[in-house]
């Protein structure tokens, strides 16, 4: 856990905290992998503006995995940019706008955290337009072409039957 001192910066309008901070999320796991095995790295500041205290940072993040299609390994950084307005407190508990830090210190690990699992895409391809992997026979279609037939639509295979009738 990492947390930041924010009382400095509530209580000074114009102050600013620069923000530099690495930590792990090798133990983040997608379907049982760990595809995050460098330190993720924060940069940005938090500060505060005609009394509104804003925090602005990005995450480097650097994500090892399979490609969906054809199982070839894929390396990606993602840049993601993070902002949150934060208050002390907030009456309204439905309000999503506003990060609440109580007694003003922020968990900033908790909070990128969070951030990159709701960032990250679900589908990871080594090419947008790999062609993956015969069904038939298994030849990566990336590197080489096979002769297998292209298997036939159920719904045209019924036509088909109706057709030879
Ligand atoms: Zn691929
Ligand atoms: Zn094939």
């Amino acid at each position: 856990m990492f947390s930041l001192e924010l009382k400095q910066i509530f209580n000074n309008i114009g102050s600013h905290l620069p923000i530099e901070h690495s930590f792990d999320m090798s133990n983040y796991e997608v379907n049982g992998a760990n595809p995050i095995k460098k330190p993720v790295k924060v940069t940005g500041e938090v500060n505060n503006k005609a009394g509104i205290v804003g925090l602005a940072v990005q995450a480097q993040v650097e994500y090892s995995s399979e490609c969906d299609r054809c199982a070839a390994p894929v390396i990606k950084v993602f840049n993601i940019p993070i902002k949150h307005i934060l208050v002390t407190e907030l009456n309204d508990k439905n309000n999503s706008d506003f990060t609440v830090v109580p007694s003003m210190r922020l968990d900033l690990e908790e909070l990128v955290a969070e951030e990159i699992s709701l960032y990250l895409p679900t589908k990871f391809l080594c090419n947008e337009d790999c062609k993956g992997i015969c069904t038939f026979c298994g030849k990566n279609l990336n590197e080489d072409s096979c002769s297998c037939k292209k298997p036939i639509d159920p719904r045209l295979e019924v036509l088909q039957q109706l057709l030879d009738k």
